[in-house]
C-alpha cells in the first residue's frame, strides 16, 4: 500500500469533512466491541491473566534467538518449508517461485495485517494471479479497492447502505437486501475460489516454538478453507508471533478473543501442524515465512521494544477516542489506532510517521485495554520526544513550548499570566482569533475559569490546616 502517514492531520480533517458517515459507522462498532471486552474480561481475573501474557511475550522477545532456532527445527521436523525474510524482496521471490512452480492462477487468502505490510496482493496481481480475501470484511474492502480500516473488522467504517449500493453494483441484489441476503451472494463467489484455488495464503496468531504448530483464530471458517483446500499453504509468519510451549495456546487464545470481540474464544480456532499425510486432506505443501521487516531493529530499541508483544487483537483502536472518529484509513499505513501511532514509527521511520504519535489524548484506556499490556502513552511519549529531537516538530510548536516551559519554570511569570487569563472570555476569543487553537477549543464548551487561582486556595488552605 501507499504509505501516507505523513499526512495523518490532513487526511483525517479531509475524512471528517468529506465522509462524516464514517464517524458513526466506527463509533457504533468500536464501542460495540468495547462493551464486550468489558464484559469478557469482568469474567475472569483479567489483570492476573494480562500480566501472565505480559510476562510470556517479554521472555519470549528476550530469548528471541532461541525460540526462533527451535521453531524452525520443530517446522521442518513436521515436514513444512521454513523461509526467512528480511522483508518484501524475499517475500516476493518466494511467492514467485511457487507460483512458476505450481502454475498457480487463482488464490485464496486469509485476513493478515504482514501480508498487507509486504504487500502480497499486489505481487501475486502482477503475476497474472487471481487473488480472492475471503473473510467478508476483507472481501468488501477488496471489491472498493480499499485498505483495511481495522484490524480485526476491517470494513468497520463502511454503513450497510454502501455494502448494498457495492452488491447491487457488482452483483445486481437489491438494494435493500438484507445482510443475510449479501453474505450468502459472498459466500457463493468465495465457494468457488476455495474449491478452484492451488494457493491459500494465510498469517498466523501464534507460533509455538515447542511444537511448530501454528495457531490461527477467525469466526468465518474462510482460514481453515484457505489452509486446507488448496494444494499449497504459504503461511507469513512475523518473528515476534512466536509462543515458547503449546500449553501457552490455553492462556493466549482466549485472552486474544476475549479482547479481540469479547468472546471466550473464537468460533474457529486451527492448529496447523504441517502437510497432509497419506490418508489425510488438506495440502501436499506447507511454507512457514519467517519475517522480520523492522522487527529486529525495534527489538533493539530501549524505548519501543514492547510494541513487539502485540497480539494484534485491535482493543486499543476500539477504546480511543481518537480512531473513532475517523477508524484507520487517515493513519496512512497497515497499522492505525494506538497500535499504529507506537509501531509505524518503528517500521516506517519516525521521517515517515512522525504526526502518528500525536493522534492520542494520552488518556490511557489503550493500555487498560491492551491484553498484553503494553504501555502505549509511555511510547507514544517516546516518539514525540524523538521527534522533537530529530527536529520534526512544526517551528511554531517549538516557539510555543519553549514560551510554555519559561512561564511553568518561573512562579513570578506564571502568576502574572494566570492573572492575565482569567480575565480573557475564553475560549470563544480563542476560538475567533488565535486559529492555532481550533482544533483545541473548538466543540468544547465554553470555559469558566475560577475566580482564584489553584496555588492561592492552596497557600490558603495550608495555612489553615496549619493554624487548625
Ligand atoms: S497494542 Fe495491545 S490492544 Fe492494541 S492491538 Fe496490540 S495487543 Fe491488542
Amino acid at each position: 500500500m501507499r504509505v501516507k502517514a505523513k499526512l495523518y492531520p490532513k487526511e483525517a480533517a479531509r475524512l471528517l469533512q468529506e465522509k462524516p458517515s464514517v464517524r458513526a459507522s466506527v463509533t457504533g462498532a468500536t464501542l460495540h466491541f468495547e462493551r464486550n471486552r468489558l464484559r469478557a474480561y469482568g469474567e475472569i481475573d483479567a489483570e492476573a491473566w494480562r500480566e501472565r501474557a505480559r510476562r510470556i511475550k517479554d521472555h519470549v522477545l528476550t530469548h528471541l534467538d532461541h525460540y526462533l532456532e527451535l521453531a524452525e527445527k520443530r517446522l521442518r521436523e513436521n515436514g513444512v518449508q521454513v523461509h526467512w525474510a528480511e522483508g518484501p524482496e524475499e517475500a516476493h521471490r518466494l511467492l514467485r517461485e511457487v507460483v512458476a512452480r505450481h502454475g498457480v492462477k487463482r488464490a485464496v487468502k486469509a485476513k493478515s495485517m504482514l501480508t498487507e505490510e509486504l504487500g502480497v496482493n499486489p505481487l501475486l496481481e502482477s503475476l497474472g494471479v487471481e487473488v480472492y480475501e475471503t473473510d467478508l470484511g476483507e472481501y468488501l474492502i477488496q471489491l472498493l479497492g480499499e485498505p483495511p480500516s481495522h484490524i480485526v473488522g476491517p470494513a468497520i467504517h463502511l454503513s450497510l447502505p454502501e455494502i448494498q449500493r457495492l452488491f447491487h453494483d457488482r452483483f445486481g441484489t437489491p438494494l435493500d437486501a438484507a445482510p443475510e441476503a449479501l453474505a450468502q451472494v459472498a459466500r457463493g463467489v468465495l465457494r468457488e475460489a476455495f474449491l478452484t484455488a492451488e494457493l491459500g495464503i494465510s498469517g498466523a496468531n501464534f507460533l509455538v516454538a515447542e511444537t511448530g504448530t501454528l495457531a490461527v483464530m477467525e469466526n468465518e471458517g474462510n482460514i481453515r478453507l484457505s489452509t486446507s483446500l488448496p494444494r499449497v499453504h504459504v503461511a507469513f509468519v512475523g518473528i515476534e508471533k512466536l509462543l515458547p510451549r503449546f500449553q501457552d495456546l490455553a492462556l493466549f487464545l482466549p485472552l486474544t478473543a476475549r479482547a479481540a470481540t469479547g468472546q471466550r474464544l473464537a468460533t474457529f480456532v486451527s492448529l496447523i501442524q504441517g502437510s497432509a499425510q497419506p490418508g489425510e486432506e488438506g495440502p501436499e505443501e506447507v511454507h512457514v515465512v519467517l519475517v522480520d521487516h523492522g522487527r529486529t531493529a525495534l527489538l533493539a530499541d530501549p524505548e519501543a521494544w514492547e510494541v513487539l508483544r502485540c497480539v494484534r487483537c485491535g482493543a486499543c483502536l476500539n477504546a480511543c477516542p481518537v480512531y473513532r472518529q475517523t477508524g484507520g484509513h487517515p493513519y496512512g499505513y497497515v497499522y492505525s489506532g494506538p497500535i499504529g501511532a507506537v509501531l509505524d514509527p518503528g517500521l516506517l521511520g519516525l521521517e515517515e510517521a512522525h504526526p502518528l504519535p500525536h493522534a492520542s489524548t494520552l488518556c490511557g484506556a489503550c493500555q487498560e485495554a491492551c491484553p498484553v499490556k503494553i504501555p502505549i502513552p509511555k511510547l507514544l511519549l517516546a516518539w514525540r520526544h524523538r521527534a522533537v529531537e530529530q527536529g520534526l516538530a512544526p517551528t511554531w510548536e517549538k516557539g510555543a513550548m519553549r514560551a510554555f516551559a519559561q512561564v511553568m519554570g518561573s512562579p513570578a511569570l506564571y502568576r502574572l499570566f494566570s492573572k492575565a487569563l482569567r480575565g480573557l472570555p475564553l475560549p470563544q476569543a480563542l476560538q475567533d482569533h488565535l486559529p492555532l487553537l481550533r482544533a483545541w477549543t473548538e466543540g468544547r464548551g465554553p470555559l469558566k475559569p475560577s475566580p482564584r487561582p489553584f496555588h492561592e486556595l492552596w497557600r490558603e488552605i495550608k495555612e489553615e490546616t496549619h493554624g487548625g
